[in-house]
Formats: structure tokens, sequence, C-alpha cells
């Protein structure tokens, strides 16, 4: 048994000050969304809630509003994985779609495979009748914005935060990670990030926990830092310094002349909470509680 808990990313790198605001209130809205559907579903309903909710909230890189490739399209990459059954599910580099995490959800409970990639993807989702095509679902002002901003030179694509995740335990214990994204801005037609590979942006286990990473995801990927932070959690590290301790080695990575950035959310198969980023920024939430959650949101896991 397990206290019915959700917690919620939206992204390490830097949140314009403009944003900030619309960025907590976002994540702390998933967060109440998520643990309403915890408490009805339990955590894979709970994570799918929270995840999608984000997907439509403009704010985030992921669904509506996600970043733009070099040549200017949509390619986003979601994952799912629980830790019941150990089963996953995952798309990557599929053009036009709003909404990723359902069609990573279908992939899941389909069963045959754990990834699938583009066109193939995409072709599954119409088979099935899931999934949100059309680039209007996706494109924003902000976006497009960002995009002739990065193109002309005048901001860096690297270090954007606002990709999303989640992951929840429920009254029985069951874990659940699930993150979408447009991936990183001016990425390469083809690039798939850390945000659907199991190990890397996401992991479930009834063993270890569960947790979803957000930030570079060449150096995520790397450090395969969601297992990372779990495996840390086991040697007797308190959750919020097992995060930490692999954000830190995820930061040693470099891109260009940059640290890479990193931030992991996590749950420990008891429900402990495990929060940290090395990044300006991250915006995260948890809803905790048997009824009427106590309810938390920030930019920042530390003041100041
Ligand atoms: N990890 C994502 C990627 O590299 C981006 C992010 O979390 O901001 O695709």
């Amino acid at each position: 048994m397990a206290v019915p808990t959700i917690v919620v990313h939206g992204g390490a790198g830097r949140v314009a000050a403009a944003n900030q605001e619309t960025a907590v209130a976002g994540v702390r809205e998933a967060a109440r969304r998520g643990h309403e559907a915890l408490r009805r579903g339990g955590c894979e309903a709970a994570a799918i809630a929270a995840v999608r909710w984000l997907e439509d909230a403009e704010t985030f890189n992921a669904g509506r509003g996600a970043c733009m490739t070099e040549d200017g399209r949509f390619e986003v990459d979601a994952g799912i994985m629980r830790s019941r059954d150990l089963r996953s599910g995952a798309v990557a580099a599929v053009r036009d779609l709003a909404d990723p995490i359902l069609v990573a959800q279908a992939v899941m409970e389909h069963g045959r495979h754990c990834l699938l990639v583009g066109e193939g993807a995409e072709a599954f989702a119409r088979a099935r009748g899931v999934g949100r095509f059309g680039r209007d679902g996706l494109w924003t002002a902000k976006a497009q914005a960002r995009y002739d901003e990065a193109t002309a030179g005048r901001s860096g694509a690297v270090g954007q935060a606002d990709t999303v995740g989640a992951v929840a335990i429920d009254a029985d214990g069951h874990l659940c990670a699930a993150g979408s994204t447009g991936g990183v801005l001016l990425k390469a037609h083809g690039r798939v990030g850390d945000s659907p590979l199991l190990g890397a942006g996401l992991y479930a286990h009834p063993a270890l926990g569960a947790a979803c990473a957000t930030g570079v995801g060449e150096a995520i990927m790397t450090h395969v830092a969601s297992y990372a932070a779990l495996l840390a959690a086991t040697r007797g590290l308190a959750p919020d310094e097992a995060a930490a301790e692999v954000c830190a080695r995820v930061a040693t990575f470099e891109v260009g002349a940059e640290r890479a950035t990193c931030g992991i959310i996590m749950l420990t198969p008891r429900g402990e909470v495990g929060i940290a980023h090395a990044s300006p920024h991250m915006s995260w939430a948890v809803a905790r509680g048997e009824g009427e959650p106590d309810l938390r949101a920030a930019l920042r896991r530390d003041p100041g």
C-alpha cells in the first residue's frame, strides 16, 4: 500500500520570465487532474491524464506548442512504462501528432513492440483510430517566434525548457512513468531524444520505482539517467539526492560550449518523492494524499 502520489514536470532549462507563472500553473493543474485520475483509475490513468493535459497546454513543448526541427517541421516523441507487468510503449519522430502519449499507450496495449517511429508509428495510429494528426494542432505563434529567433541566430536553441512528464504511484503500489516532447529546437529531421527511450527518458519497475527525465536528450541517453537515478536510490541515497547525483553527472556532458541541462522526477516503490535539476529552472508539481491531495508546485527545486 502507498499514499497515492503524482509528480509532474514541465521541462528542465531556462523558462522566460513572461512564461514562469503559466508554467507553474500548468504543472499544478496537470498534477491536480492526474491525482483525480489516480483515485479513479490508478497510476497509468493518472500519468496519461497529466501528460495529456500538458500536451494541450501551449506553454509546453509537447503536443500543441511543440518546438520545430531545423527545417520547420514538428516531429514528436513520447513514451510510457508501467511497473505492474513491465509493459511499455513509445513513439518517436512522428510528424504533426498532437497527442503522442495516447499513441504510445496504444503501442503498449497492442503489446507486439515497444517503440514505433516515423511513418510506421503514424500508420499504426491511423489503423487504430488513435492520435490527432495535423500541423494546425501543434503550431503556435510562440513556437514560430522561437524558431524564427533561433534560425536568425538571435537566440540559442539549446537549454529551452518545456518538455513534459509524470510519474505516479497508486494505492496498490503500482507505478507508471510517462513523457511527451517536441524534442529540442532546431533538431535534425529524424532525431530522437531520450523521452521515448526506456532507462534514459523514463523507467518504472516494482522494485526500483518510477522516474522520468528532461533536458538534453543526448546527454540523458549517455547516462541512462532515469534508470541510474532509481538505482542510486536503492544504494541508500534519499530520492532527492539520487536524482541530484545523476543530474550532476548528466550536466558534465557538453553541448557546444554549454553544459547539458537535466531534470529528474522520481518515486520510490514506497512512494517517496525525488525531484532535482541541473538547469536554471524546472517547473514541477506534486499532488499527494488519499483524498483531497496536498498540492505543491514551483519553478525550482531549491529556493533562490
Ligand atoms: N529530453 C528532451 C529531448 O532531448 C527535451 C527536453 O526534455 O527538454 O528530446
